[in-house]
């Protein structure tokens, strides 16, 4: 079924820099923040980019009440560089919610993410209501700044680091087997570089536990249409990243 996407001129309430090259993004968008599901993105035009193609951002947590949508991105290139410069009381035209989000039907989820790909992973914590883990890498200790974020939202938050600055040193992929013998985990969530996405794949099919992963690949329209985000499934189908993902199951991709 595909859910109706709003394109808003949404006003921005909050732009803060959280750690070097890494912002926070709050926007006022009642529709957005009132359909998005965990998984989703928006396509955010940014106008005095004068880049034609809009840039695509996890939804990062929405708050219905209030109809604010957050995001966090970090600079990459000119979209990302021009969109750190606006302030509070200037709009950005945000497209969305895109795509397909994950399956909330999991009675003890264990959610993965490193980088960037702990955004998407807030909402989820929101709507497992308390009942997620969250196992999470970063480079050093500023980069795991997320905790902070997901401790009211899960039972647990594990850390590792790259450099050992901040919880275990190493990744998640080392903490994962022992966390999956003791049996207590019903399914996956993942989202972070491709490399650790793979890694836990194959853990996660060892101990058959299923997985969610949510794919990241250049993209124009996020609507379908241009098919630049196209890949090729273990099905031997096409599918599209905006379309029929972000999110996938592990077995259909990876
Ligand atoms: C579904 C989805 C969700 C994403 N969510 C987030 C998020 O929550 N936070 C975050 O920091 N980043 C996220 N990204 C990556 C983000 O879209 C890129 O970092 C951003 O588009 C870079 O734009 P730029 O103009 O600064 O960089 P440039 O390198 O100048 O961009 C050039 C082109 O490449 C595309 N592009 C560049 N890097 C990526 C990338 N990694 N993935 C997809 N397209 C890219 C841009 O859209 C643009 O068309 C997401 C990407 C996808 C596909």
């Amino acid at each position: 079924m595909t859910l109706p996407s709003y394109a808003v001129e949404a006003e921005i309430l909050e732009s803060k820099h959280v750690i070097p090259g890494v912002y926070q993004l709050t926007v006022a968008a009642k529709e957005i923040a009132r359909t998005a599901q965990p998984g989703q993105f928006v396509q955010v035009l940014i106008e005095r980019s004068f880049l034609l193609l809009r840039r695509p951002f996890g939804v990062a947590d929405t708050d219905p009440n209030k109809g604010t949508l957050t995001m966090f991105y970090r600079l990459i290139g000119k979209g990302t560089r021009e969109l750190s410069k606006l302030k509070a009381g200037e709009t950005v035209n945000c497209l969305g919610p895109l795509g397909h989000g994950f399956d909330l039907d999991a009675r003890q989820p264990l959610l993965i993410g490193g980088g960037m790909g702990l955004a998407p992973l807030i909402l989820l914590a929101r709507r497992f209501n308390g009942k997620a883990v969250v196992l999470m890498g970063g480079k050093n200790r500023p980069e795991v700044f997320w905790s902070e974020l997901f401790r009211p939202l899960c039972t647990e938050v594990l850390v590792t680091t790259n450099d050992g600055s901040a919880g275990v040193k190493g990744f998640p992929t080392d903490l994962l087997p022992s966390l999956l013998e003791q049996g207590n985990h019903d399914r996956l969530f993942v989202c972070g570089p491709q490399i650790m996405m793979e890694k836990v794949s194959e853990i996660a099919s060892r101990f058959s536990v299923p997985c969610q992963v949510s794919l990241e690949r250049h993209m124009a329209c996020g609507l379908g249409a241009c098919l630049s985000c196209s890949i090729d499934t273990k099905s031997g189908k096409r599918k599209k990243v905006c379309k029929d993902g972000p999110v996938f199951w592990v077995e259909e991709v990876l």
